[in-house]
C-alpha cells in the first residue's frame, strides 16, 4: 500500500525539488539559517525515500559529504535488521503528518542512535526528518540504570548492615541486614537515634565521634546494645554526607570474632603463664623443626640462654647430642600417626655435665607448632640405681645369712678332714691336694664376704680416727703390695674430726678397694690414699690407683653382685663395700680414665 502511494507521487517529484531549491536560494529565509546552524541533523527526502538534501550537522555526525548523501535512499542508511522501522514510518506517514521514533543509522563501522521526528511537507511532496544523536544519552541512561540497580542491589541485598541517618543521628533508611543486626523491624528502626544503641559512651566513643567530625569518616568497632537487650560487638564505617545529604554507616557484627579473639587472648595468656611458670622445660617448635620458643625452666635445665637456642633446628641439636637417627625417625613416625611421642635422651651439656632428660611431644598443639615437655631425670635415675643396688644388697644379705651358715658347717668339717689327710699326701696326688686346699680357701673367702652382707651380728659403732683405720689397713696390705712393686702414698689433712663408725667394717671397705687397686696394677706404681674434710662437713677419703681404669659404661655396674672381670673374681667385694658405706650413711663415687687409673671417693658424714 505504501509502495502505491510512492508510485503515485512519483510524477510530481521533479517539480517539487525545484520548488524546494527555490526556497533555499532565498538568502533572507530564516529557515535556511536554522537549517545550516541547527545542531540536530536534518534529512529531507522524497516519497521514494530518496534523500534530496541534508544539513551540515548530519554530515558532520555521519562523517559524510552532502554530495555523498544526496541521492541515497533512507534504507541504505539503516542497518538491515532495523529497516522495518522505515517501513513503519511510511505506514504512519500515510495517515499522519508526523512520526516520532528512534532510528539507528550506519556510521562507517559503527551505529549512531537517533531520536527522530519526520514531518510531511505537503506542499512539496517531501519529508523532513530532524534527528538528534542520542548515543551518549542512551549510554548515560544505561549507566544511570545500572547504577540504580547496583545501588539497589548493594543496599538491599548487602550482607552488611547499611543505615542512613540525619544530623541528629536519626535513622532515615536501613536495609534488611541492618534490621537483623539491630534486632528490630525497619519501622521500629526508623527515627531511632543511632547514638542510643552505643552501649557505653566512653573515651573510645568520643574519640571516634571526633574523628568523624574532623575527617568526615571513621572506621572503628564498639559494643552496641540492641533493643532486645542483646549486646553485639560491631565493626562500623561511617561517612558524613554520603548520599543525598544523609550520613551513612555500614555495620558488621563481629561479636563472634571478638569473642574468639578474646578467648584466644585468654588461652594464650593462660598458656603463657603455664609456659613461663612451669617447672618442666617447654620447647615450642615449628613444622620445619625450628625452635620457636623455650621457657625459663628449659633454659635453666640445658644451661643455654634462649637467644642461643631459638631459631636452631631441633634435628641438628639432636644429632649433636648423638641421638640415634633410627630413634629420631621412630619419634617422627609416632608424631605423624599418633600426634604424640615420648622418650629419653642423654645429653652432654656445654659444662661437660652428663644429663638424662625424659621428654614427651605433642604434635601441632597450636597452629603448626609442636610442644616438647622435658624434665631432668638424672638425679632420679641415679637414685633409682642406688635404690636398686641397695635392694639387691638387702636380698643378697638375707640370702647370704641363710646360705653362708649352711655352707660354713660342712666347710668346717671338710677343712678339718683335709688337714687330717695332709700327712698322708703322696707326691703323686700332692698337686690335687693343693688345688683342693686353694679352692676350699676360695670358698671360705666367698662365704666370709657373704657373711658380712648378712645383718650385722655384733656391729658396734664407736668414735674412731679414720686416719688410724686407713693406716692399719695399708699396713695389712703392704706385704701384698710390695710383691706387685706397689708403694703407698698417704696424705691426710690434720683437721679431721673423729668419726662415729664401725672400724672393722670400714677396714673391710678399704681392704676391698685397695685389693682391687693392687690387682689392676700389673706394672707396679703408687696407690695414693688421702683423707680430708669437705666444706659441707664430710670426711672425704680417696684411693687412687694407676691401673688400667674402668670404661665409663662399666662404672655403673660396680657393686652389682657377682659383677667381675677377673677369672677368679667373686664380684662381691665392691658389693660389700657399697653396703657398708651405705650403713654409714656415706657415698661412693668412682672416677676413672681408661689407661690412666681409677679413684674411689668415699664421703662419710662427720656425725651420724
Ligand atoms: P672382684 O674383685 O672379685 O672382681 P669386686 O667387686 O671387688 O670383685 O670388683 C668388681 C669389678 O670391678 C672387678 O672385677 C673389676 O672389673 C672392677 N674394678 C674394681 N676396682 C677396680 C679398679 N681399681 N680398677 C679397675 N677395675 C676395677
Ligand atoms: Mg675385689
Amino acid at each position: 500500500m505504501k509502495k502505491e502511494t510512492q508510485a503515485n507521487s512519483m510524477d510530481t517529484n521533479e517539480e517539487n525539488i525545484n520548488n524546494y531549491q527555490f526556497a533555499q536560494d532565498d538568502p533572507s529565509n530564516l529557515m535556511n539559517t536554522i537549517f545550516s546552524n541547527i545542531t540536530e541533523g536534518i534529512i529531507i527526502f522524497d516519497s521514494k525515500g530518496k534523500i534530496v538534501d541534508v544539513n551540515p550537522s548530519i554530515c558532520i555526525t555521519l562523517n559524510r559529504t552532502k554530495e555523498d548523501l544526496i541521492g541515497q535512499t533512507l534504507e541504505s542508511l539503516v542497518p538491515k535488521e532495523k529497516q522495518f522501522k522505515i517501513e513503519k514510518q511510511w505506514e504512519i506517514l500515510s495517515y499522519k503528518k508526523h512520526v516520532k521514533g528512534h532510528l539507528p543509522i550506519i556510521n562507517g563501522e559503527s551505529i549512531i542512535d537517533f531520536d527522530f521526528t519526520t514531518s510531511t511537507l505537503v506542499d512539496h511532496q517531501l519529508y523532513v526528518s530532524i534527528l538528534r544523536d542520542v548515543t551518549e544519552k542512551l549510554l548515560l541512561e544505561k549507566k544511570v540504570k545500572k547504577n540504580a540497580e547496583l545501588y539497589e542491589g548493594l543496599f538491599l541485598e548487602a550482607l552488611d548492615a547499611i543505615v542512613f541517618w540525619d544530623n541528629e543521628t536519626r535513622v532515615v533508611n536501613a536495609n534488611e541486614a541492618a534490621c537483623k543486626l539491630f534486632e528490630c523491624s525497619l519501622d521500629e528502626l526508623i527515627n531511632k537515634k543511632l547514638n542510643d544503641f552505643v552501649y557505653k559512651k566512653n573515651a573510645p566513643y568520643y574519640s571516634f565521634i571526633k574523628t568523624l567530625k574532623d575527617t568526615g569518616s571513621v572506621r572503628d568497632e564498639t559494643l552496641f546494645l540492641m533493643p532486645n537487650g542483646q549486646k553485639k560487638y560491631v565493626e562500623f564505617t561511617s561517612k558524613l554526607y554520603a548520599v543525598d545529604g544523609y550520613h551513612m554507616s555500614i555495620f558488621r557484627n563481629v561479636s563472634e570474632r571478638y569473642q574468639m579473639e578474646q578467648d584466644l587472648r585468654e588461652s594464650e595468656s593462660r598458656f603463657r603463664s603455664i609456659f613461663e611458670g612451669a617447672l618442666e622445660g617447654f620447647v615450642l617448635w615449628n613444622d620445619h623443626f625450628e625452635i620457636v620458643d623455650i621457657n625459663p625452666a628449659g633454659e635453666k635445665m640445658i644451661n643455654v640462654p634462649k637467644a642461643h637456642i631459638v631459631g636452631r633446628s631441633l634435628k641438628n641439636i639432636l644429632s649433636d647430642c648423638e641421638y640415634p637417627q633410627t630413634e629420631l625417625h621412630e619419634q617422627i613416625r609416632l608424631l605423624e600417626t599418633d600426634g604424640k611421642s615420648s622418650g629419653t635422651i642423654n645429653v652432654t651439656l656445654n659444662s661437660g655435665e652428663n644429663k638424662h632428660f625424659e621428654f614427651s611431644t605433642k604434635y601441632n598443639v597450636i597452629s603448626n607448632l609442636s610442644l616438647t615437655v622435658f624434665k631432668d631425670i638424672t638425679e632420679k635415675l641415679e637414685l633409682e640405681e642406688r635404690l636398686h643396688k641397695s635392694d639387691t644388697l638387702n636380698v643378697i644379705g638375707e640370702l647370704a645369712a641363710g646360705i653362708a651358715h649352711e655352707i660354713r658347717n660342712p666347710m668346717t668339717a671338710l677343712k678339718g678332714f683335709i688337714q687330717l689327710l695332709e700327712d698322708s699326701v703322696t707326691d703323686k696326688n700332692a698337686m690335687y691336694f693343693d688345688v683342693i686346699t686353694t679352692e676350699l680357701n676360695r670358698i671360705d673367702s666367698i662365704i666370709n664376704e657373704f657373711l658380712i652382707l648378712a645383718k650385722p651380728q655384733a656391729i658396734k659403732f664407736v668414735e674412731q680416727d679414720i686416719r688410724v683405720i686407713l693406716t692399719e689397713t695399708v699396713n695389712l696390705l703392704n706385704a701384698q703390695a710390695m710383691l706387685h712393686n706397689i708403694v703407698f702414698k698417704l696424705d691426710y689433712s690434720d683437721d679431721i674430726p673423729p668419726l662415729f663408725c664401725e672400724p672393722n667394717q670400714l677396714k673391710k671397705v678399704f681392704i676391698n678397694i685397695i685389693k682391687n687397686a693392687i690387682e689392676v696394677m700389673d706394672k707396679g706404681g703408687t696407690i695414693t690414699v688421702t683423707a680430708t674434710t669437705t666444706s659441707d662437713s664430710r670426711i672425704h677419703i680417696s684411693i687412687r690407683d694407676e691401673g688400667f681404669g674402668i670404661p665409663e659404661e662399666k662404672i655403673k655396674k660396680l657393686g652389682q653382685p657377682f659383677y667381675t672381670t677377673k677369672d677368679r673374681g667373686t664380684g662381691l667385694g665392691l658389693m660389700v663395700t657399697y653396703r657398708i658405706i651405705e650403713e654409714h650413711k656415706g657415698l661412693i663415687e668412682v672416677e676413672s680414665e681408661v689407661g690412666v687409673g681409677t679413684v674411689f671417693h668415699i664421703y662419710l658424714p662427720e656425725s651420724n
